[in-house]
């Protein structure tokens, strides 16, 4: 017989938020969320679901294609993954029409305002987790699964790093009549556009690197109109007319550095893990950060649905770490790849036409390639060998 388990997720993002909804089948688990911003909400910035992920999702519940399109998602011609909108056509976090990813979660288990105080949870000897809140409350549970993000510094994985690349994005209305999603690269500096809202809102990224940030504690930085304009001088008559119109008619832009997490050693103490971006955070080259977080969640749910004790989900969690590790790690490190040649900097490809062609289009395969279900069973054989013994 199965006893209760109970299990608290801190951090009410895409990765905590999917776990939750995942956890919830299983009866034999106690789960409470715990979110620190006023209430659960995504930031509001466009991602992109690729198919992998769409595939773990279809598996935790809800079926991802009625989710994503309730949440405001669009399919975008020229790429493969559909385009899940924020906060100005809904999203999948909030719970809008009873759909979303949030839909049925009893409300007791989830607290908004409840920041986890970082480095104070306290160990009981019979091994069960004590957390503290900013509040000066407390909570007692088996298992913590940590899911608030990259600024988490209660983890056991490594620190993130600033990896010197910033960009520039911006939405705004704009003429361009060819609906597909678009890179462009040059030496250094890189140009990506993509229309959303039914065609009526272009989105516009920029991105170079500087040098000197490289691993720095810098997050953010301003880009003048006379840097951007110096960065985009040379590129073809058609994209600075674009960069000039849609970000040189404000002095500052205000862009975000792209930081990533060094391979951890392990995303697992004990009772505790780390899942999401507090784990595996990456650069948005490949579009794959959240995917990974609902891959995660997919896994370490299912495994957690097999624990029987709270011994047992500490065992659910070393297998967790096991699986996932080196997929995400590979993620990480194949992302950090392409933001190099989509800079132009890539070893032995540059700006060659024809290697780039060569090298860049099969990166992703094995990223949207993914057979979860194939992967879900070996995690399961694990840990069942595990808990034999
Ligand atoms: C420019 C850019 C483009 C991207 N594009 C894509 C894309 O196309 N496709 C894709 O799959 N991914 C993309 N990503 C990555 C994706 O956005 C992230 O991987 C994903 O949102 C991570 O979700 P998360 O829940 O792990 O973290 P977060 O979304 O950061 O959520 C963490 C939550 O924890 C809360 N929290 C923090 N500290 C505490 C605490 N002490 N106590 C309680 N709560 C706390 C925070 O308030 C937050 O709600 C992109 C990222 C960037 C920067």
């Amino acid at each position: 017989m199965s006893q209760l388990i109970r299990i608290a997720v801190s951090g009410g993002g895409l990765a905590g938020v999917s776990l939750l909804q995942a956890l919830l089948k299983s009866s034999h688990l106690d789960i409470h969320i715990f979110e620190s911003a006023a209430a659960f909400k995504e930031s509001g910035m466009a991602i992109g679901i690729a198919r992998n992920a769409l595939a773990a999702l279809e598996l935790i519940g809800p079926s991802a294609t009625e989710c994503l399109k309730r949440a405001g998602a669009v399919p975008m011609k020229g790429v493969r993954f559909m385009l899940a909108q924020g906060e100005s056509q809904g999203s999948l976090i909030d719970e809008v029409d009873g759909e979303q990813l949030l839909a049925g979660v009893p409300e007791e288990r989830m607290h908004a305002a409840k920041k986890k105080k970082l480095d104070e949870t306290k160990r009981n000897d019979d091994g069960s987790l004590i957390l503290h809140f900013t509040d000066g409350t407390t909570h007692e549970c088996d298992i913590l699964i940590g899911a608030d993000g990259i600024h988490s510094t209660d983890d056991p994985a490594a620190s993130p790093r600033n990896t010197g690349t910033w960009l520039v994005m911006t939405l705004q209305p704009f003429s361009i009549e060819d609906a597909r999603e678009y890179s462009w690269i040059r030496d250094g500096s890189f140009i990506l556009h993509n229309l959303l809202s039914d065609g009526q809102l272009v989105q516009f990224v920029i991105a170079s690197y500087d040098k000197e940030a490289e691993s720095t504690d810098r997050w953010n930085r301003s880009v003048n109109a006379e840097e951007i304009k110096s960065l985009y001088k040379d590129w073809p008559p058609h994209l600075s007319k674009a960069v000039d119109e849609l970000l040189c008619d404000q002095p500052e832009h205000q862009g975000m550095y792209l930081w990533e997490h060094p391979p951890a050693h392990t995303y697992v103490s004990g009772p505790i893990c780390v899942m999401g971006d507090a784990a595996h955070a990456t650069t948005p080259w490949q579009g794959s950060g959240g995917g990974m977080s609902i891959e995660d969640s997919l896994v370490l749910s299912t495994l957690l649905g097999c624990a029987k004790t709270p011994s047992e989900a500490v065992t659910a969690l070393k297998v967790y770490d096991q699986v996932r590790r080196p997929r995400t790690h590979r993620i990480v490190e194949s992302s950090h790849g392409t933001g190099m040649i989509m800079r132009g900097r890539g070893k032995d490809i540059g700006l060659d036409l024809g290697k780039l062609r060569e090298k860049l289009l099969p990166r992703r395969d094995f990223i949207v390639d993914y057979d979860n279900e194939k992967h879900l069973k070996k995690a399961v054989e694990i840990m069942k060998g595990e808990l034999k013994g």
